[in-house]
């Protein structure tokens, strides 16, 4: 495909939809006779890009084209043009998890896929590693394990290392590291007016702070320097299986460990999942050979389908988490974030935010191929006291307090579903608010800062209301200095627009 000749490629563009604009056509045509990687339509490059989503319903849009930048200086090309053309629309891709239509996903415009910058840099001296954000989690991760190193990133091998680290980053590490994006000690990114910048604590440092949970609104991230930390050759870690018979105590299990865990190294994701029958799917992640014996107790304690917990690498529980993830269906998210209910009201606040999806849930059973889960997330304030040391980030929680990230994926078979699954994710996340204000007022749950979590969003959320005003103010005064024009925000289709 690199080597297509311009009167193929033309010839492949009149192939395409009338509606293709011709604007567009004319900038894959120019990067492509500048010499940057440029799909066109119905080469086996773009059909490869365009299955490699996590939603289906991403899959579905067609770009005009696919750029594929080899390095910084292709990337500022490809900024230069769109900004050219002045009427093109794109959208960058980094691992394409995002659910959310239009984020990494786009019709008629072009994507911006960052499927070729995947360098991995060891820098022993710094502790330090580049990591391009092509990359996935998995080989981020894969590529330092002969130096006895990891990166703090996702818990997933399949994610994108540019839209989580972009977006904050949990990581089963966090508990001793912050978010990923704590770990970030230098940004390379072209700006809106195509020249290449690095932001970090000393160079661009109003950038380089806004950058950490701030998504892609400020440019597009080429290269992300992060801290590396030493890594033992083996964890315990792995899948517990559990029936809904099982629901009471596991329900207590989840929230008594997000209250009473206190080792670091120890963490989880509670799951409970409805497809139709309830199971429950918990990830346990001990960063050592061996965790002590109470640690995990309430969950290995209960009856498991499956246990896979065991020995293995860093590496290995990341290839293998991903395997319990579905593929293959196009979904529909929404979050909420809650202070953790403790006290003697904990037990029942906490029940009745499952109560809540399962309702939800109820209302859409009649779904062609509907499965729903709830993901459980503790967020101790181990992670966010971590994230306040290391220099603090957008979201900004408050390490007065643990809290709980909720977050609804529906899963389902066909567009024809599409608004009623949306509109079920919609009052999954608005109804949990309103829950959460109506405790709050009742005094069950304290009066805190309650941010939402970036990377778990429908794209119809808020995510930039719920940020405090003097952070949001501070991003908004970056954004207008590097993108006065607001090309990010009015040009690129997807992400949480800052304004
Ligand atoms: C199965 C699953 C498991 C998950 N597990 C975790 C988890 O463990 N921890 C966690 O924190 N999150 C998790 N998430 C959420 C995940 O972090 C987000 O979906 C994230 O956006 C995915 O990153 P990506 O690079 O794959 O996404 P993409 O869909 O490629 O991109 C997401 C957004 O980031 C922007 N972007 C990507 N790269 C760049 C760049 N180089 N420059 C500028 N903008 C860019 C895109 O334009 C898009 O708006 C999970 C999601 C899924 C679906």
């Amino acid at each position: 495909m690199h080597s297509i000749t311009l009167k193929a490629a033309l010839a492949l563009l009149g192939a395409t939809s009338v509606a293709a604009s011709f604007a567009n056509n004319r900038l894959c045509l120019k990067l492509l006779a500048q010499g940057v990687e440029v799909d066109l339509p119905t080469t086996s490059d773009y059909e490869t890009e365009q299955i490699n989503y996590w939603s289906t319903a991403c899959s579905s849009l067609r770009p005009d084209c696919i750029i594929a930048p080899k390095n910084a200086q292709d990337m500022a090309r490809a900024v230069a043009a769109i900004r050219e053309s002045n009427t093109t629309r794109f959208a960058i891709k980094s691992g394409g998890h995002s659910p959310n239509t239009l984020f990494s996903s786009i019709e008629d415009g072009v994507l911006i896929s960052t499927r070729n910058l995947k360098q991995i840099t060891y820098n022993e001296q710094s502790q330090t590693a580049v990591l391009g954000p092509g990359l996935k989690w998995e080989e981020a991760v894969g590529g330092l394990k002969d130096k006895g190193q990891v990166v703090v990133g996702g818990r997933l091998g399949g994610i994108g290392v540019g839209g989580l680290l972009l977006g904050g980053g949990l990581s089963f590490l966090s508990s001793q590291y912050g978010w990923a994006a704590n770990n970030v000690v230098n940004f390379e990114v072209v700006l809106a007016n195509a020249t290449i910048v690095n932001a970090n604590a000393t160079s661009n440092p109003d950038l380089y702070a806004v950058m950490k949970g701030g998504s892609g609104n400020f440019g597009i991230v080429t290269a992300f320097t992060v801290k590396t930390h030493p890594q033992d050759p083996e964890i315990w870690g792995g899948t517990m299986f559990y029936s809904g018979n099982y629901s009471h105590e596991l329900t207590q299990a989840i929230r008594d460990f997000a209250e009473y865990n206190t080792d670091d190294k120890a963490s989880i994701i509670g799951t409970i999942n409805r497809n139709p029958s309830l199971l429950w799917v918990i990830f346990l992640t001990y960063n050592g050979p061996t965790p002590p014996d109470d640690v995990f107790r309430n969950f290995t304690q209960v009856p498991a389908i499956r246990n896979l917990t065991k020995k293995q690498s860093y590496h290995s529980l990341m290839l293998a988490n991903d395997q319990f993830i579905t593929h293959g269906k196009r979904f529909a998210i929404g979050a909420e974030t809650s202070v953790h209910p403790t006290g003697p009201n904990g037990p029942a606040v906490f029940q009745s935010f499952i109560d809540h999806w399962n309702n939800i849930t109820d209302s859409l059973t009649s779904v062609p191929g509907m499965a729903s889960s709830l993901a459980l997330q503790p967020l101790p304030r181990s992670i966010t006291t971590k994230a306040k040391e290391s220099g603090g980030d957008v979201v900004g929680f408050d390490p007065k307090y643990d809290y709980m990230l909720l977050q609804i994926a529906v899963s389902y078979n066909n567009s024809a579903s599409d608004s009623i699954v949306e509109d079920g994710a919609r009052r999954y996340y608005t109804g949990q608010r309103q829950m959460i204000d109506q405790f709050t007022q009742e005094g069950k749950l304290p009066s805190a800062y309650t941010p939402l979590y970036l990377n778990d969003l429908n794209a119809c959320q808020d995510f930039w209301g719920r940020i405090s005003q003097a952070t949001r103010d501070k991003a908004l005064a970056v954004r207008r200095a590097v993108d006065p024009k607001q090309f990010f925000q009015k040009r690129a289709t997807g992400g949480f627009h800052l304004g």
